[in-house]
Order: C-alpha cells, then sequence, then structure tokens
C-alpha cells in the first residue's frame, strides 16, 4: 500500500458548484481532475495504449476480446489507479475539506470581460489531498497528471472552469517533489514500472 500526500494551491480561485458542498461529489471532482490529467500525460508522453477511455472512449470491463489486445496493459493504468466496476483504485481524501469548503465566496465573472456579471460560488484555500494506492504505478500515474495540473494545462472545473481552478502543486515528500519537477525521470520510472506490471 503507497501512501501519497500533496497540496494543491490555487493560483486563482477555483469554482464550487452546489453539488460540491456534498462532500462526495466534491472528491470526485478533484479526482476527475487528476484523471484527465494522467489520461492527458500518458498520452503525450507514450502514445496510445494506455487508456481504455482514450482509445475506445469505454472502460476496461465494457471492452471485447479485440479491443483489449489493442491495450498494452490491461487493465489499463487508468482504471487500475482511478478505479472501475470490479475494481478499486487509489481512494482520495481531502483532508482539510471542511476548511476549503467553509472558505467559499462569491467571484464576480463575465464572459470574455464582456456582458453582465455573474456571480459564481469558489474558494481559494489550498486543497490537502491524500492518496491511498495498492497498484504499484499509482503513485507514478497520479504524479504524471499532477505534472499537466501544475503546468496549469488540466485546470479544476472542466469546460466549466471559467478559467479559474489553476494550481501549484507541491509534494512534501522530497524525492517524489524533485520528479514532479523533472518529466524525463519521471516517464523513464513510469516506463519502467508499466513494463514489469
Ligand atoms: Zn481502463
Amino acid at each position: 500500500m503507497i501512501k501519497f500526500e500533496f497540496i494543491l494551491k490555487p493560483i486563482t480561485p477555483f469554482t464550487l458548484t452546489l453539488s460540491d458542498v456534498f462532500k462526495e461529489s466534491y472528491i470526485s471532482s478533484i479526482k476527475g481532475m487528476f484523471r484527465t490529467a494522467s489520461i492527458f500525460g500518458l498520452r503525450t508522453l507514450f502514445g496510445e495504449g494506455y487508456s481504455c477511455e482514450d482509445m475506445y472512449n469505454k472502460t476496461c470491463p465494457e471492452l471485447t476480446e479485440e479491443e483489449r489486445k489493442g491495450l498494452r496493459v490491461f487493465p489499463c493504468p487508468i482504471c487500475r489507479t482511478y478505479g472501475m466496476m470490479g475494481l478499486k483504485g487509489c481512494s482520495f481524501f481531502i483532508e482539510n475539506f471542511s476548511e476549503v469548503i467553509s472558505a467559499k465566496k462569491n467571484f464576480n465573472y463575465r464572459f470574455l470581460f464582456r456582458g453582465p456579471y455573474n456571480k459564481i460560488l469558489v474558494s481559494e484555500k489550498p486543497i490537502k489531498v491524500l492518496a491511498v494506492c495498492n497498484y504499484t504505478c499509482s503513485h507514478l500515474i497520479i504524479l504524471l497528471g499532477l505534472y499537466y495540473v501544475n503546468l496549469g494545462i488540466i485546470r479544476l472545473g472542466r469546460f466549466k472552469s471559467r478559467g479559474l481552478g489553476i494550481f501549484r502543486v507541491e509534494i512534501e515528500d522530497k524525492e517524489l517533489q524533485k520528479l514532479l519537477e523533472d518529466i524525463n525521470t519521471l516517464r523513464e520510472k513510469l516506463r519502467e514500472c508499466l513494463e514489469v506490471t
């Protein structure tokens, strides 16, 4: 079991939707951001064959025999890390959940700086995340996603982010923090890990 802790420090406020007030959906929107970022990273660094969603727009249990052969790792590292039907991925916990939620405030937003202002619900609190994983490559898969989150390429809220939801990532573990800043070494470590699993 691997425990992996990191902090998302907001560069811009990030949006909270009403449903985010419920803990489970809030965590799942954060998890969704990591998942999107990891798929993007695998695709960018290794090409096709590491994500069922990227290749077939399905999850691993839904694939036919023929489709499975198209994946270089089955179940794919994304399903192993983020879970799928019948396979529990990493568990994600937001350690300061009530702090993040209680800091919510209204933010005036104008589409393309024109038109009327809309009030949207945002927070600016750093988010402390704990991931607990069983699959041996999961922390590297998450770290790869965090690399793209840290660059601002992947944001919280996706199409609803309204240009907000940009984070810097900080990891207490010095080794992992170094990996986050060195994509070549991270890629090599991930390649080695994926080869033996
Ligand atoms: Zn999959």
